[in-house]
């Protein structure tokens, strides 16, 4: 894996390159941020996750003003600022539009199905926030309130959003929740899953002790 220091811009740039290079933010969609002793560092607005360079990130404060860079911050940047504020153990957080979660939060079906031991162990349920426009601020407090019970929160009829320690820890999440998806997916094309029943789903959660 290649050297960087974690919570830094080449941080950044590494692990959107991976989103970007799974599938997971399609064109210009999505932002990334890691919360840094100065500020935080976010993606600019508009700008492909996979084709930034270091000044394509811009530092703010905790109300979202610009401290350095040339470029506009991520659109959703308040997103970010509510999480961080919410959550002192998070120090990272990505907005993804990936396809496979987002047809999850564009339909009524949630992501809470009993279908594989890692999936439970994991994630158990992932709520779904309302729909609000993007960049509003009633998005971002809406959203980031979800956070008080879970690191990963699904976006009504828009995408996924899920905030940990590193920036590693977040792109492995949301890896799975794709997995996930698409396992998901897969099991209606040949039928439906066979789900995993109460008394397993126990000894999963047993695994955690
Ligand atoms: P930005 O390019 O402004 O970060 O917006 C992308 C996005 O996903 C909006 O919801
Ligand atoms: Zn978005």
């Amino acid at each position: 894996m290649e050297y960087f220091e974690v919570g830094t811009k080449k941080d950044i740039l590494y692990w959107s390159k991976r989103l970007y290079q799974k599938g997971m933010s399609p064109a210009t969609s999505g932002n990334i941020s890691v919360r840094t002793k100065d500020g935080i560092l976010i993606s600019a607005s508009g700008v492909c996750l996979n084709d930034m360079d270091e000044d394509d990130i811009v530092l703010i404060d905790f109300d979202g003003n610009v401290l350095e860079g040339k470029k506009k911050p991520s659109s959703e940047k308040f997103l970010h600022t509510q999480i961080y504020d919410l959550r002192e153990d998070i120090n990272a957080i990505i907005h993804s539009h990936c396809p496979y979660i987002t047809a999850f939060a564009c339909s009524n079906k949630l992501m809470n199905e009993p279908i594989m031991p890692e999936f439970v162990l994991y994630f158990d349920k992932i709520p779904k926030a309302k729909y609000y426009l993007p960049s509003s601020m009633q998005l971002a407090i809406d959203t980031a309130n979800y956070f008080k019970t879970s690191d990963t929160v699904l976006m009504q009829n828009h995408g996924v959003v899920s905030g940990a320690n590193t920036l590693q820890e977040v792109f492995y999440a949301l890896e799975s929740l794709r997995a996930y998806a698409e396992t998901y997916f897969g099991t209606q094309v040949l039928g439906g899953a066979k789900k995993i029943s109460k008394k397993q789903i126990k000894e999963i959660k047993n695994l955690k002790k």
